[in-house]
């Protein structure tokens, strides 16, 4: 992390668990538990149906909601579709475009880029996800698979709005495996990812982007992985569903920087 530059922040990511009603609960807890004074970004990445309750919870905090999807089209024929600008109405501050899991259900890096640039102009904050398959790493191409994925999914994002996108690098391999990219691991494709982005924007701007890493990080490997110079947070799973996990990473990600 580097506060002097850029933000960090924790983000839940619930995927297809709980309901509505287990939101509240879930909030209730969270928020009698939730560190008090000065500490980083949070996020809470719902399922669609449990934003208007997780908005309405968390209300009167500095917790942000968010959705894990959204179509790239403001309107339309789209049975079963959500629109940035609907997730805006509805309280959402930010939308994961990208995760591996739904790029396994065949989202491409064309239809990545095009819901980056919905997201943005819906004025919603895009977590960008990217991240290489264990046969990718073992062949050695896990730097040129993520550039390739990092300026697809940016492909004509101006200048002015790319402050707005934070990246997620989460190792297909370490998604719900219990399997951590060591902090070494993370921090050398995060710095990677930041030096893609000054490629292309130059350093004043890859300076200030957050970059998450994200693969089965929790309280317990979060303060190593969180003490790495270019990992700016965390986008969390599986330990984002247990208020007093999701907690201690945040306590871990409040630590002293350099
Ligand atoms: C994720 O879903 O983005 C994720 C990182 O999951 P987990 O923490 O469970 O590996």
């Amino acid at each position: 992390m580097n506060r002097k530059y850029r933000k960090t922040i924790i983000a839940g990511n619930w995927k297809m668990n709980k309901t509505p009603s287990e939101t509240k609960e879930f909030m209730t807890e969270f928020k009698s538990i939730m560190p008090k004074g000065r500490w980083c970004d949070v996020a809470l990445c719902v399922p669609a149906v449990c934003i208007p309750m997780a908005v309405r919870c968390m209300r009167e905090t500095r917790v942000g909601i968010g959705a894990e999807n959204c179509n790239a089209n403001a309107s339309g024929a789209y049975t079963g579709e959500i629109a940035a600008n609907m997730l805006v109405d509805a309280g959402c501050k930010y939308v994961i475009i990208g995760h591996s899991e739904r790029r396994a259900m065949g989202e491409t890096d064309a239809d990545v880029n095009a819901k980056v640039h919905a997201a943005l102009k819906a004025e919603l904050m895009p977590i960008v996800c990217v991240g290489e398959t264990l046969e990718q790493r073992d062949l050695g191409i896990t730097e040129d698979w993520i550039s390739m994925q990092v300026k697809c999914a940016l492909h004509g994002v101006p200048e002015e709005k790319i402050r707005k996108i934070v990246v997620a690098y989460e190792p297909i391999w370490a998604i719900g495996t219990g399997k951590t990219a060591t902090p070494e691991q993370a921090e050398e494709v995060c710095e990677h990812i930041r030096t893609v982005i000054r490629k292309l924007y130059g350093a004043k701007i890859a300076r200030a982007i957050s970059i998450l890493y994200g693969g089965s990080m929790n309280e317990k490997n979060a303060f190593e992985l969180l003490a790495q110079p270019d990992i700016d947070g965390g986008l969390i799973g599986g330990a984002s569903l247990v208020p007093e996990k999701f907690v201690q990473i945040i306590e871990a990600a409040n630590q002293p920087t350099v």
